[in-house]
C-alpha cells in the first residue's frame, strides 16, 4: 500500500471511494479526490480486471456524440450502480481493517434526462351540472 500517493496532509488514507467516471480508474481518496492507478491498490488481480471492465462501461448510457441519454439509459445506469455496489463490497472484504470504503453511485442519467427534457403541466377544467372536473396532464418536450 506504499505506492499510494495522493494529496492529503494527513499521509494516512483510511477512506476510499469506488466511483465511475470517463476515462479514469475507479478508486478514489474520498478526502482530497484524487484518481488512483489501480495498479497500486492491494487487491487481487481478478477484482482489479472486474473493476477495469465495470469502469470502462461507465457513461455507456449517454450518447456521446450528441451529447444525449440513450433510450434505456436511466436503467442502464442503475444497472451499472448495482454492479458498482456489488464491486465495492468485493473491495471492502479485500480491503477489510486497512480501509472504509464507500461507494458512489451515478447520478448522471438523471442530469441528462432533466437537461433534455422540460414537463409542462397542463390543467383544464370540465363544468357540468353539479360537480367541476379536473384534468391534468403532462407533457415532455425535448429541448435543443
Ligand atoms: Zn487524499
Amino acid at each position: 500500500m506504499d505506492d499510494m500517493h495522493c494529496f492529503c496532509e494527513q499521509k494516512e488514507i483510511y477512506e476510499l471511494k469506488v466511483e465511475g467516471d470517463v476515462g479514469a480508474d475507479p478508486i478514489w481518496c474520498n478526502q482530497c479526490g484524487c484518481n488512483f492507478d489501480l495498479e497500486d491498490i492491494a487487491i487481487s488481480n481478478e477484482l482489479k480486471n472486474e473493476l477495469m471492465e465495470w469502469a470502462i462501461k461507465y457513461g455507456e448510457w449517454i450518447n456521446w456524440d450528441i451529447d444525449k441519454l440513450i433510450l434505456n439509459g436511466i436503467e442502464m445506469e442503475e444497472e451499472h450502480n448495482k454492479q458498482g455496489a456489488k464491486l465495492t463490497e468485493k473491495v471492502r472484504e479485500e480491503l477489510r481493517g486497512k480501509y472504509r470504503i464507500i461507494f458512489s453511485p451515478s447520478t448522471m442519467a438523471r442530469t441528462y434526462a432533466n437537461k433534455n427534457f422540460i414537463t409542462l403541466i397542463n390543467v383544464e377544467h370540465y363544468y357540468s351540472n353539479d360537480h367541476i372536473a379536473v384534468v391534468k396532464w403532462s407533457e415532455k418536450y425535448e429541448t435543443y
